[in-house]
């Protein structure tokens, strides 16, 4: 990303509840995203709650802070322009991707530790992968038949996305 979009989101990240420095510190082991890494990357960011912030879309003209941005409990960032540019969009402005938005979780824990054999699939990972399939199975109903998706569908499918990486990451898949 551009040098000066980082000056700019040093100055005006007002109440961010890091500094701006963590942005560049992402640890290998995270069992979280990087939510640092994106509020440091945008304009007038304020925490309005527990894991929540608003802040400017770098994605449009937008000059009344119209981006919801909120991390999950299990490590998610959701991405929300009020205003209804894309995800992508908004993330390729301040040079990240959706991945970005996801946990790199346990990577080198299962490497480490485990052989092929010793893995195991909780009842838990396989429940969550049937009920995630099954929100994509309604999205992909939804858009068959026509409907718009709105964005907090499409929000709820990347969260469904991320779910789908970590369980297959619980079995040491690098998806
Ligand atoms: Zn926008």
């Amino acid at each position: 990303m551009p040098a000066n979009a980082q000056n700019k989101a040093t100055r005006h990240s007002g109440r961010a509840t890091a500094p701006p420095t963590r942005a560049n510190a992402k640890p290998e082991n995270s069992t979280h995203a990087d939510v640092y890494a994106l509020l440091s990357r945008l304009e007038k960011v304020k925490e309005n709650g527990p894991g929540r912030w608003l802040a400017c879309c770098p994605a449009h003209q937008d000059r009344s802070p119209s981006l919801a941005v909120r991390e999950t409990p299990d490590g998610t960032i959701l991405v929300k322009c009020f205003a209804g540019c894309p995800t992508p969009d908004v993330l390729a402005a301040v040079g990240l991707e959706l991945k970005d938005l996801f946990p790199q979780r346990g990577r080198d824990d299962y490497h480490a530790s485990k052989r092929p054999g010793e893995r195991w699939v909780p009842r838990d990972v396989l429940s969550a992968i049937a009920q995630e399939a099954l929100i994509t199975l309604i999205a992909a109903e939804a858009t068959h038949r026509g409907d718009r998706l709105e964005r907090v569908d499409l929000d709820r499918l990347v969260t469904a996305a991320g779910r789908l990486r970590s369980a297959a990451r619980e079995v040491g898949c690098h998806v």
